[in-house]
């Protein structure tokens, strides 16, 4: 059944069968009835915004219509079908522009292009989550229990999470976004605010080796001169460290989306 539904012609198919007016909702229900594939659903999901090695734009998983009126048809398509395009199009020439710097060792252009990978790699990631964190006539009030669990262990209670939710997003300053989290240290949920999108992350991201470049981490013995400091680091760098993190990451994504 996964595959029917989660790989990329599979999606289509869905696509087409909620523009029709069909089948979207039911399907999406059926997932909710069934938390042991809804797992999977997940997953593969975030999935279908990667193939063949290239970012690519996830089909929407109802029709442009499926969300009126609460969220109408024009808005939903154009959101979709250009904003989040764009990223994910400049999210891959950012790529192709990094390796090209590593290939001819000229890294003259590293801000710019930093700059451009979080943006777009932000964008990319934040909108393939938002188009799953809504459905057809949303949940119906109803909280599946593990959820439920969360909210309690993490902020007291579901109602407590959900006004700080709200709160947090009606908030933000200029454009951003409202995030419900799940932060592996210590496995409970956050709720933050991101401002635009990026500041040089892309969410979803788990550190697994990091320089301080704070004048406090170099300062009084380094001065102004942070090249040399970055140089001693490399020096210092644990990437047995490195490799730890990357195993742990990689199993707390799985718990994550447990
Ligand atoms: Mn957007």
């Amino acid at each position: 059944m996964e595959t029917i539904i989660l790989s990329r012609r599979g999606m289509l198919k869905i696509g087409a069968a909620a523009a029709a007016g069909l089948a979207g909702g039911r399907l999406l229900g059926a997932e909710t009835q069934q938390p042991a594939s809804s797992k999977e659903t997940r997953m593969n999901q975030l999935e279908s915004t990667y193939e063949n090695g290239e970012y690519v734009l996830p089909e929407l998983p109802y029709g442009y219509d499926a969300l009126e009126p609460l969220y109408d048809a024009q808005t939903l398509k154009i959101h979709h079908d250009k904003h989040h395009a764009k990223y994910v199009t400049n999210f891959n020439a950012a790529l192709k522009k990094l390796e090209k710097a590593r290939q001819g060792s000229d890294f003259a252009t590293i801000q710019a292009v930093s700059n451009e990978l979080a943006f777009n790699g932000s964008g990319h990631v934040l909108h393939s989550l938002f188009w799953h964190s809504m459905k057809p006539g949303g949940n119906g009030g109803q909280i599946p229990d593990e959820l439920q669990s969360a909210f309690e262990d993490s902020f007291g209670s579901a109602d407590a999470a959900m006004k700080q939710f709200v709160a947090a997003t009606n908030a933000v300053e200029g454009s951003g976004w409202g995030i419900l989290a799940f932060e592996p240290i210590s496995k409970k949920l956050l709720i933050l605010q991101s401002e635009k999108h990026q500041n040089l992350t892309v969410w979803g991201v788990m550190p697994l080796l990091v320089c301080d470049v704070w004048e406090h981490a170099y300062y009084l013995k380094f001065q102004n001169n942070r090249a040399q400091w970055v140089d001693n680091f490399m020096q210092l760098a644990n990437w047995d460290f490195a490799a730890e993190c990357l195993a742990e990451a990689k199993s707390a994504m799985q718990s994550a989306r447990r």
